[in-house]
């Protein structure tokens, strides 16, 4: 945040953007979007950021479905974490999401990666599509969010990071 606010002018580029601009390659628009075409990783981020301050803000004045949070075990069984449903409006959406129960008691399942899921989930919500795999944003942003913001190691593959996305 202070990268991207950068002393008042608003003009600077985040760490996320800047890792997600790297790895992001592909579906970079929410399903609403009508603007001109967003063509990399860094203004899919700067409007995922945007439109989470808009859906947060609404949720907190009310303007929105309270969010809620369900549990539930996906059926057939998925090492998903927490599913957002893919939402089709820039307005009127609220930050709902459900949690599978049974990941929480998974030792791996640390805050990291349920901060990563999250982030997923939130970006179905914010509108945008998977898959969940290499080199499309709904992967690599919230992937970027695991590691730190740090470039990929061949140590920790992507697959361990997206098998928690839904
Ligand atoms: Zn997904």
């Amino acid at each position: 945040m202070n990268k991207k606010w950068n002393g008042g002018k608003n003009n600077g580029i985040s760490q996320l953007a800047e890792c997600s601009n790297f790895y992001a390659a592909r579906n970079f628009q929410p399903i609403w979007y009508q603007g001109p075409p967003i063509s990399n990783g860094l203004k899919a981020t700067n409007l995922a950021m945007n439109q989470f301050t808009r859906m947060i803000r609404d949720n907190g004045f009310r303007r929105v479905p309270k969010a809620k949070i369900d549990y539930r075990i996906p059926f057939p069984i998925t090492s998903s974490t927490i599913r957002g449903e893919t939402a089709f409006r820039q307005t009127g959406v609220p930050l709902s999401f459900i949690i599978n129960p049974t990941q929480l008691d998974r030792v791996e399942v640390n805050n990291v990666v349920l901060a990563g899921s999250m982030f997923h989930a939130w970006l179905h919500r914010a509108g945008f599509q998977d898959p969940k795999t290499t080199s499309y944003f709904i992967s690599e942003a919230p992937m970027c969010v695991m590691r730190g913001n740090q470039r990929k190691t061949p140590s920790l593959p992507d697959t361990a990071l997206y098998q928690f996305f839904d």
